[in-house]
């Protein structure tokens, strides 16, 4: 590690074991409802401490001046983010947050191999070409995706990233191969910077199911679906998410009976993400009256539908409709609420068979892990957009006679962004690598990262919006997408809270 930075890294690692042995007597059994706002805390400091930590460990190993920079201002935020921002602390903050905005540099490919650069720069090709150009009418109008974006999409082999080659996708198997997580990350970004609803997104579904059926699926199933899917032909949602069960997953209602060799799904959905145009529906129903041990995942096919709304008649009665709820941002692919009535499954949609039966929740569990290092990419993708334009437009609008690069306080506030983009970016590159270890490894890094990088794309599009002055609220300016899409991040894959207080905290302190 750069000596410079040894001293205030091992003072914040202080802080924070300080600060967890504290919650710890407060928490002596780990009940993080007993004082959740002690839990939250905890949460958020190592959040911010693991991710200066990945900042100033990526700065060490490229040995770069901006980079050693970033990482300095990342560790002073995290600080400061702990035990409390002070007037002097900001004050003196400030010349390093202004050298940052003053030397900016695309700081993404620092650090990574000549084959991830590559990489990027297909799918930033793409995304320039294919996404961007068309984001904002998607957007402003509530279009559905361009289908041949969608085609394109698949051709570049976006939907099989996690799958395995022998099953179609372009994930190495076999002796010494290890999972590659940051090439997820690396397409996920790139898409979401061209836009996070009509292009990043459409990662997720197709990751978190992937996951499920590689772990669960018999053999049959893996090598009916997982080509199609990998290809691209069959596209992906999932339905877990009910009226009155969302963070609190585990209670959902809907509910498959068996019925001959086959099943019968009766109950309603909600915030189904792209359920009327995907093929592939995960879903996640009740098979047992017991809490989460009674829950199983099936896959359920499906005629793709343009559109808000649709039905799926079925010849024996049964009976699929959707409808797509208006929403502030993260339009493209519409999200729907969903009503099954008598909805017929063959025997063969439940995922792993009689072995999975009652035990979904756990397959959905490990997806959802995957789920959420996907939106940090996702997060990290809008957030560089978002910073890239506040650049641009703070070094070409003149006010009071010069750029609005030229003054302090945007200056230093551009400074910060690049400092957020970064820290979120490592973190989950971080999570990545811990991922691909397996046994386990990685699932709190990527709550972590999910946690970190959902709020900073918050303050991140938040200040380009304020950068941009009235013209960041046209609806006409990139940056006010930016910021109505952004904001959906903390919300799903994981209500923050939730995932701060239930996921992150109940492990730390379990693991004392
Ligand atoms: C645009 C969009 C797309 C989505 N796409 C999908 C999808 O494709 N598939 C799918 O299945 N779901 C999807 N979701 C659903 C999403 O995952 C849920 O909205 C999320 O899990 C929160 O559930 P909820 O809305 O029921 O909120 P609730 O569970 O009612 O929680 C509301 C709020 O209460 C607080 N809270 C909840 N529990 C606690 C607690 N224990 N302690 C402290 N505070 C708490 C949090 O602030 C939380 O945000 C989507 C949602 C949105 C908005």
């Amino acid at each position: 590690m750069a000596a410079a930075l040894d001293l205030p890294l091992q003072a914040l690692r202080d802080t924070v074991a300080d600060l967890r042995a504290h919650v710890q007597q407060l928490l002596p059994d780990g009940d993080v409802d007993a004082n959740q706002v002690a839990a939250n805390e905890l949460a958020w400091a190592v959040a911010c401490s693991d991710a200066a930590v990945a900042t100033a460990e990526w700065a060490d190993a490229t040995g770069d001046a901006l980079a050693s920079d970033v990482a300095e201002a990342a560790i002073a935020e995290a600080a400061s983010a702990i035990t409390g921002r002070s007037a002097i602390g900001a004050i003196e903050q400030t010349p390093l947050l202004e050298r940052i905005a003053g030397a900016y540099r695309p700081l993404m490919d620092l650090g990574l191999s000549e084959e991830q650069r590559l990489l990027r720069e297909t799918f930033r090709d793409f995304a320039e070409r294919e996404i961007r150009p068309r984001a904002a009418e998607v957007h402003r109008l509530n279009l559905d995706i361009p289908e041949d974006l969608l085609r394109g999409l698949a051709e570049l082999g976006t939907f099989g990233l996690s799958i395995p080659e022998a099953y179609g996708g372009s994930k190495s198997e076999g002796q010494g191969s290890k999972d590659d997580f940051e090439t997820m990350l690396i397409v996920t970004e790139e898409l979401s910077r061209g836009s996070l609803a009509a292009g990043g997104s459409l990662v997720t579904r197709p990751e978190i199911l992937v996951v499920a059926l590689v772990r669960g699926a018999t053999e049959e199933q893996k090598r009916r679906w997982l080509p199609v899917i990998a290809s691209g032909e069959k596209l992906v949602s999932v339905a877990a998410t009910e009226p009155d069960h969302g963070s609190d997953i585990a209670g959902i209602t809907c509910r498959a009976e068996r019925v001959g060799d086959g099943w019968l799904v009766n109950g309603a959905k909600l915030w189904s993400t792209f359920a009327g145009r995907a093929e592939i529906m995960m879903l996640l129903a009740r098979t047992a009256d017991a809490g989460h041990r009674g829950l199983s995942l099936f896959v359920v096919e499906k005629p793709a539908f343009s559109g808000h709304q649709f039905t799926f008649r079925q010849p024996g009665g049964g009976w699929l409709e959707g409808r797509a709820i208006p929403t502030i941002g993260y339009r493209g692919m519409h999200t729907f609420e969903l009503s099954f009535d008598n909805f017929h499954l063959p025997g063969d949609a439940l995922v792993g068979s009689e072995e999975w039966l009652n035990r979904g929740f756990y397959l959905q569990m490990e997806s959802f892990a995957m789920g959420r290092l996907q939106t940090a990419g996702r997060a990290v993708g809008v957030m560089q957009a978002a910073l890239e334009d506040a650049l641009a437009y703070a070094s070409q609008r003149i006010v009071f006679g010069k750029p609005i690069a030229r003054f302090g306080l945007p200056r230093t506030m551009l400074g910060r962004m690049i400092v957020q983009v970064a820290t979120a970016r490592r973190l989950s590159y971080r999570a990545a690598r811990l991922l691909a270890e397996g046994q386990g490894a990685g699932q709190i890094e990527a709550s972590l990262a999910k946690l970190y990088a959902s709020r900073m794309a918050e303050q991140v599009t938040r200040n380009a919006m304020q950068i941009h002055g009235g013209m960041g609220y046209a609806e006409e300016t990139n940056v006010s997408r930016y910021f109505v899409d952004a904001r959906v991040l903390s919300i799903f894959e994981g209500a923050e809270e939730v995932l701060a207080l239930r996921v992150i905290a109940k492990s730390l302190l379990a693991s004392g």
